[in-house]
């Protein structure tokens, strides 16, 4: 059967050497399927540049016995601009490595298309910070797939801050200073306020406003090093792309906030910046009118 659908091409595969293109798309219909593009690596082909990588097409598809093959596909819009910088480039693969592990698979993926193409738009366009991107990204797509943390208030006393609040990596939840003194476990991360208001926010606002909120430049760092321990607990396993991301400047080395890395200079002081905890709440972007149409 014939079918059309937009996707999101999230890998390319093993192509060496080949007229057709193997690649791995998030479709809205589907999910997430293995597709080849016939001729697609001929540079006359039409099909050629909307099935790279980061491509977002409108492909046809005709369903194989395994896999689906690419009849058609009409380019919609090509993230060029994340070609030109190493670092946005990284983390949009390891966006797309996390969408091909989280994303359903022969069933409608239309939230988890939406998040990547406004992650990719706002990673692109330059006007979200890459840190605050990856977190929102992070922990909106664990959301999706059914990681979603009780960020609400502490789970022993129901209390909604306190003056020192922690969270467990490995169960989601939250516990005030109190409720962990009482009751000593391990695996607790500290979360200062601010950090806990922006990820409030990100799990709790509707889509539309989900990316748009500013935080200070030590809050974001703390902020995205805390999606990502979480994320990584929750999934029990690392990821290629994201190694390669942390390698580009091994300040960002992997580390829990409060377990700084060693020689990280930011993380000298341990506190939060002054100011920055005022800063996570819901302020609406002036450009949220900008997200591509389709989203
Ligand atoms: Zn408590």
């Amino acid at each position: 059967m014939r079918q059309t659908t937009d996707a999101l091409i999230i890998r390319e595969n093993n192509n060496i050497g080949e007229a057709d293109r193997f690649v791995t798309a998030l479709t809205r219909e589907f999910g997430v399927v293995r597709a080849s593009a016939r001729g697609a690596r001929s540079i006359k082909s039409r099909a050629s540049s909307a099935t790279q990588l980061l491509s977002y097409s409108r492909l046809t598809l005709y369903r194989g016995r395994e896999k689906y093959i690419i009849d058609d596909a009409e380019p919609l819009r090509v993230f060029f601009e994340l070609r030109a910088d190493i670092e946005k480039l990284a983390l949009a693969q390891y966006f797309c490595e996390l969408a091909g592990v989280l994303a359903p698979r022969e069933e409608p993926a239309e939230d988890f298309l939406r998040l990547m193409l406004n992650a990719l738009h706002f990673l692109g366009n330059g006007k979200r910070d890459p840190r605050q991107v990856k977190a929102v990204t992070e922990l909106r797509m664990l959301a999706l797939a059914g990681f979603m943390p009780d960020l609400l208030a502490c789970a022993g006393c129901g209390a909604f801050e306190g003056e020192e609040m922690w969270f467990s990596l490995q169960e989601g939840l939250l516990l005030c200073g109190r409720c962990r003194a009482a009751r000593p476990q391990t695996g607790l991360t500290p979360m200062p306020g601010n950090v806990l208001a922006a990820m409030r926010h990100i799990v709790y606002s509707p889509f539309e406003s989900c990316f748009s909120f500013t935080m200070a430049d030590e809050g974001l760092s703390r902020l995205s090093r805390q999606t990502e321990g979480f994320l990584l607990a929750q999934l029990g396993r690392g990821f290629k792309t994201l190694d390669f991301y942390h390698s580009l400047d091994p300040r960002r080395l992997y580390a829990y906030p409060g377990e700084e890395a060693g020689g990280n200079p930011s993380a000298s002081g341990g506190g939060t910046a002054p100011g920055a905890g005022e800063g996570a709440g819901a302020e609406r972007g002036a450009d949220e009118e900008e997200r591509p149409a389709e989203c």
